[in-house]
């Protein structure tokens, strides 16, 4: 029998919270930019209800929003402190990695907010 995930490992792999199994996301991977944020309502594995109440998912802005901040903060340090052209370098950076850290910023905010509401086996 397969060794159960840790709970690190299951926010990181997208996994249903209840039985560290099924997938939350209906494509796989952190970075996907089409059907973002396509889930199917029900744990595919145990049925577990991903959307426990209306708005639910309101609340992953919390854990969505610190992930986003620490990819570009280093950016906006290293513009605020460049001279000259160096400055438009460091922002279109800043740019761009957002658009590469957007799907990873909404996806893994809804994970760990759904393993911070749901502890395994609970339902
Ligand atoms: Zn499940």
């Amino acid at each position: 029998m397969a060794k159960d995930k840790t709970l690190v490992q299951s926010v990181l792999g997208l996994n249903c919270p209840n039985c560290r199994k099924g997938d939350l996301f209906t494509k796989k991977g952190v970075i996907v930019y089409s059907e973002m944020l396509e889930m199917p309502e029900e744990c595919p594995n145990c049925n577990f209800h991903y959307e426990m109440e209306p708005g639910f998912w309101l609340g992953s802005l919390w854990t969505s929003y610190p992930i986003i901040v620490l990819i570009e903060v280093p950016f906006l340090f290293l513009a605020l402190f460049a001279d000259g052209a160096m400055i438009w370098v460091y922002f279109g950076a800043m740019i761009l990695s957002f658009l590469v850290a957007w799907p990873l910023m909404l996806r893994l905010g809804r994970s760990i907010w759904i393993h911070v509401n749901v502890r395994k086996g609970s339902r």
